[in-house]
């Protein structure tokens, strides 16, 4: 229950950002009996979180492992353990949310089409087993008996077990719906535009009035430097327009997570039978600045996903669509309280935030209700750039 201060409505929380890191965290807060606001610029679940492509990962992406190296992977084990424990959560959270999150961990399998990939993909797996990760090499055999519609240049590749995929037009509202179960307060079409302080209180301004709580969640995505800037510190967030696909519904054929050693490409099928194609191929932006569809970067997405699947060639494309991936300078998450400002906390997780978002929602609770998170934010720090 929130309580009023003159006609300014007060809450022990307020999560700014209703994306699957502001919807899990206010989750947890009501859970723990936090009274919680969720202010959301737009609607719930309608940035990333609801526009992503559903993969829940949990191996070194292997595209930052050609790019940024062996030195940058072992750096990056801490995120990779966040990622790995939060996969953990996804195990038994429709059940604990009570909704059907279509939550299948089936494993990831990365598929080298060329010999000359294997050797990089057998240095990740040494890494990621070092941090403990169940991953394994796969032989042209094994590969091959694993998803029987692959190609037939398949060469080998990567087990990766602990990893799947999930709906994620699912899975915000249901952490939502069950904040709201618990009396969080949520509040769409609420861009938050400014900040005060007095008296202890955090005032959060909006269009529709202000809104004070002891303490704020940033949870904000792809407004986060803005939402930072406001205290003073400048959060080396990246941004950049990616498209994901869905074709028609075809019967059960691929179980993984399916990525390329070769190029940008991750496909899984969903529940319904639909295939999601990704990969980060990039949108293009049409004269009135806004992002759209890139056709060239379409082509090439589907021309490689047929290359790996030939029999899905005569599946038909329904729809294309566009969302704002975020990226850090070292592919690690932002956690921590704004220096200086120990009732500011910052949540955000660059590239694959939807499989962090469970266990993101569980440590921002620790951290607001001064419980230990039982991890070392340190490699995750807001001010380490
Ligand atoms: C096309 C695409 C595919 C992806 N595929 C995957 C995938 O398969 N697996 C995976 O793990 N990750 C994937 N990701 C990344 C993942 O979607 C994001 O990392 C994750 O959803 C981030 O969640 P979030 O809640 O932190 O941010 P968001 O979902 O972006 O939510 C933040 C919310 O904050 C709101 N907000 C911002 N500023 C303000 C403000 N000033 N006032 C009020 N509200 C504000 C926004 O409107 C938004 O709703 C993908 C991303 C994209 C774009």
């Amino acid at each position: 229950m929130s309580n009023r201060k003159s006609d300014v409505e007060v809450f022990d929380v307020a999560v700014v950002g209703g994306g699957a890191s502001g919807c899990a965290t206010a989750y947890n807060l009501a859970m723990a009996g936090a009274s919680v606001v969720v202010l959301e610029r737009h609607d719930l679940n309608t940035e990333a979180s609801g526009r992503n492509a559903g993969s829940l990962h949990g191996q070194i992406q292997h595209e930052p492992f050609l790019e940024e190296g062996e030195e940058w992977a072992r750096a990056w084990i801490p995120a990779l353990r966040f990622l790995a424990d939060s996969l953990e959560i996804w195990d038994g959270l429709s059940d604990e949310l009570g909704t059907d999150l279509e939550v299948a961990k089936r494993g990831g399998i990365l598929v080298a089409d060329d010999p000359a990939q294997l050797p990089a993909i057998e240095r990740k797996v040494a890494i990621e087993n070092s941090a403990g990760i169940d991953s394994r090499m796969l032989s042209a055999s094994e590969i091959r008996e694993l998803a029987p519609w692959l190609t037939t240049d398949a060469v080998g590749g990567e087990l990766c077990p602990i990893e799947g995929k999930a709906n994620p037009l699912l899975v915000a509202p249901a952490f939502a719906q069950r904040a709201t179960d618990r009396g969080a307060v949520l509040r769409a079409g609420s861009p938050v535009e400014g900040f005060r302080e007095e008296g202890g209180l955090h005032y959060l301004r909006t269009p529709r009035g202000e809104v004070a709580a002891r303490t704020v969640v940033l949870a904000g995505g792809d407004g986060m430097p803005a939402l930072a800037r406001h205290f003073g510190i400048d959060l080396p967030i990246s941004s950049g327009a990616v498209q994901v696909s869905v074709t028609e519904r075809m019967e059960p054929m691929v179980s993984h997570l399916v990525y390329y050693a070769g190029g940008k490409l991750t496909f899984k099928q969903a529940k319904a039978g639909t295939l999601l194609i990704g990969g980060g191929w990039p949108a293009r932006q049409n004269a009135a600045g806004e992002w759209v569809v890139n056709p060239e970067s379409l082509r090439a997405n589907l021309a490689m996903a047929v290359r790996i699947a030939p029999s899905i060639a005569d599946i038909s494309l329904l729809r294309t669509w566009v969302g704002i991936g975020n990226g850090t300078p070292d592919h690690s998450p932002i956690i921590g309280a704004v220096p200086g400002r120990p009732r500011v906390i910052l949540g955000f997780y660059p590239y694959m935030g939807f499989t962090a978002a469970p266990l993101m929602g569980r440590v921002l609770t620790d951290l607001v209700l001064e419980r230990d998170p039982g991890r070392d934010l340190t490699p995750f720090a807001p001010d380490r750039f």
